[in-house]
């Protein structure tokens, strides 16, 4: 592994072209790159160097049977990372490239087996961010790219967080600020008929269903010791800070507050997640909220940084209100379900008679 890693700030619009040269040499020579996309930062490799690929799984400590997702910067490179190409990955990646949308494939020959965890599929995504397109194409190959956090922990939406999991095991890294989106990507399976979502992202399931009528979604959430995955990447705890984590879901204002407030008292170091119009709710108590914003939107650009910054406080319980499962929502419930390792109290409707 690298001894030091060298950080670039750079434009997030238009970067820096000597920073960009050095991370492209960086990835031709078999090294690691921290890059920001626009939904968090990707830790990059030669997706077609599997010695380069092995050291991303070192790096982060992800098992080897969760596969990678592999960043284009044109469609025309899709022949080279995929074959057996549907007519309708094309149509898809016209409408959603670039963007946070990742198809899964029937895989090239030259893709490397640990990349797709001995899969014979590869996911595949063009990022919509000047720094990681720019840094494709100066590297010129296509790039391997998980999330820039160590395994299970939440996803990076700053350089900073990348440093806090990666420093000293990363060659480059590009800081071009914080990730606009801030939750992964939707991964879509055309291998499956009919199409099926594999992870809720960036790209609404509405969205999806536009173009894609018969679409598939049924979300699926393993115990860490069930193996193998019959669909990677769905381990059940994952993007877990180190607090333990409780969702809260229902309906009834009132009584999911009250639910709230109780399981609060019985913690010492206890902290929440909570949307502006709920946290009004919690501010008589001397606890840290954490303010996701007004919508799901931004609660997504905010959401993992919110996670690292309760651990950073120390607390040892984070209570968060599940949200409703429509537009990046539901991404948003994928990841704090995760978060919580399953852990969701459901709230009933009180009764007003
Ligand atoms: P990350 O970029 O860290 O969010 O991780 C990549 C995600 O893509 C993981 O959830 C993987 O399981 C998923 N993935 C990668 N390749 C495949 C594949 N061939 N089939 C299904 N899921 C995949
Ligand atoms: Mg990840």
């Amino acid at each position: 592994m690298s001894k030091r890693t060298r950080v670039f700030r750079v434009d997030p619009k238009a970067p820096q072209p000597e920073a960009i040269a050095v991370a492209g040499r960086t990835i031709r020579a078999g090294g690691l790159v921290a890059f920001p996309t626009e939904t968090v930062y990707g830790l990059g490799a030669n997706a077609f160097d599997d010695a380069a690929v092995a050291k991303i799984f070192a790096a982060k400590g992800r098992p080897a049977n969760d596969p990678l997702i592999v960043h284009i910067a044109r469609i025309d490179q899709l022949p080279q990372v995929a074959k057996g190409i549907p007519a309708q990955a094309l149509e898809l990646s016209r409408r959603f490239w670039p963007g946070p949308l990742t198809l899964v494939l029937e895989k090239a020959e030259r893709i490397p087996a640990n990349l797709t965890a001995g899969l014979d599929t590869v996911a595949l995504r063009m990022p919509n961010h000047a720094v990681a397109l720019a840094l494709l194409r100066s590297a010129n190959t296509p790039i391997a790219a998980p999330s820039a956090n160590q395994f299970s922990r939440p996803s990076p939406t700053s350089a900073r967080h990348v440093i806090d999991d990666l420093d000293g095991l990363v060659d480059v890294l590009l800081d071009g600020g914080l990730t606009p989106i801030g939750v992964e990507s939707t991964i879509l399976s055309l291998v499956d008929d009919p199409p099926r979502v594999l992870r809720p992202g960036g790209i609404p399931i509405e969205a999806l269903r536009e173009a894609l009528p018969d679409l598939h979604y049924e979300p699926a959430y393993l115990a860490d010791d069930v193996s193998p995955a019959p669909a990677p990447g769905n381990m059940l705890r994952h993007y877990s800070p180190r607090a333990r984590v409780i969702l809260f879901a229902g309906a009834d204002d009132a009584e999911v507050y009250a639910a709230m407030r109780a399981e609060i008292a019985g913690h010492k170091r206890v902290g929440l997640l909570a949307s502006d119009a709920d946290a009004v709710e919690f501010a008589d108590l001397e606890i840290p909220i954490e303010r996701l914003g007004a919508d799901a939107d931004a609660a997504a650009r905010r959401l993992f940084a919110a996670l690292r910054s309760l651990d950073q406080q120390g607390m040892d319980c984070i209570l968060a209100r599940a949200p409703a499962k429509t537009g990046l929502g539901l991404a948003l419930w994928d990841r704090l379900l995760r978060a919580a390792a399953g852990s969701l109290v459901e709230v009933p409707a009180g009764h007003t008679d």
